[in-house]
């Protein structure tokens, strides 16, 4: 499934989403208009697992598009969505609308056997872009009346997308190119190593969610100290003691802030949005290795209009 653009809708359209950074990049097209979204998925949970309360049906059936990302990331949502959709109303899966197949990327928290890609499109600011395409072309088509709004949204958060890779080319620069190296908990980075050139070494977290035997830790703590890694990150979302170890056990740095679907801050705040998100993680990861991140720092990580949109927490 991918995205159809749908017909136009009368009156005020209203748009479900689930995680937040899939919320927060439909509300910079929707600002300035009307237009309802609500997200599903509350921040600091495991999106990945996540199943929808039976009150959430609610916000779905009242909606005229629901956003997922897709990559079969939220399938307990989906099929909520999809048995409950009103006449007219449809589910735009993002990310299986904008990767080709041929593109998919599986790993070892994602293996192919398991049928799930790695959904993490996110966090690599041009496919976020794509996604901000696609979010763009649906609004205008499903509310004309918008359409003016929602065109000029979409250019200046482009421009803003490609001003946070820029400088994220930039920051990356500044990293000595045997430091470009990502050991990580979470497995969030695939894409956005491959457009930047590091190489993930390692993702520890099991598609199953539990916690790694020790021979997988005792595997990557060898590739930790064969491959000189600088730093390894935990996520915020999912704290583990194990990174930790391995941080001791090699004498590592760990930084375990890294999140890939938890905003920064509370929703209101000026870097309560993907674009906050991503500057977050890209200093976090940069300093870490190295390198010098002032281009990401200097950048204007705000909305492109104010954000209306409902974050449950
Ligand atoms: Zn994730």
């Amino acid at each position: 499934m991918g995205c159809d653009l749908g017909a136009p809708v009368n009156g005020v359209l209203t748009i479900a989403t689930t995680v937040a950074p899939i919320t927060s990049i439909v509300a910079n097209i929707a600002g300035g208009t009307s237009t309802l979204v609500t997200g599903i998925v509350p921040e600091g949970t495991n999106s990945h697992t996540f199943e929808p309360k039976p009150s959430d049906a609610a916000t779905l059936e009242s909606a005229d598009i629901v956003f997922i990302n897709g990559l079969v990331l939220e399938e307990p949502t989906k099929d909520l969505a999809l048995a409950n959709l009103k006449d007219g109303a449809n589910v735009c899966e993002l990310g299986t609308h904008v990767l080709p197949e041929s593109d998919y990327i599986y790993d070892f928290s994602f293996p192919k056997e398991g049928g799930k890609p790695n959904p993490h499109l996110w966090t690599n600011p041009p496919m976020a872009k794509q996604y901000a395409q696609v979010v763009h072309d649906v609004l205008v088509r499903r509310d004309p009346a918008n359409a003016a709004t929602y065109d000029s949204n979409f250019t200046a958060f482009s421009a803003k997308i490609d001003a946070l890779d820029a400088a994220m080319v930039t920051a990356t620069a500044t990293v000595p190119e045997s430091q470009c190296k990502l050991v990580t908990y979470h497995d969030a980075y695939a894409y956005f190593a491959k457009h930047y050139g590091y190489t993930v070494v390692g993702a520890l977290q099991p598609s199953s969610f539990n916690e790694p035997t020790p021979k997988e830790i005792g595997d990557l703590i060898n590739q930790v100290k064969t491959e000189n890694v600088k730093a390894i990150f935990g996520s915020e979302v999912f704290p583990s003691p194990i990174l930790e170890q391995i941080g001791a056990e090699t004498d590592v740095r760990y930084v375990d802030v890294l999140r890939d679907d938890d905003l920064i801050g509370e929703p209101g705040d000026a870097e309560h949005s993907w674009l906050g998100l991503m500057r977050f993680d890209f200093v976090t990861m940069v300093e870490a290795l190295g390198g010098d991140a002032s281009a990401l720092k200097s950048l204007d990580v705000s909305d492109v209009a104010k954000d209306t949109a409902v974050y449950p927490q």
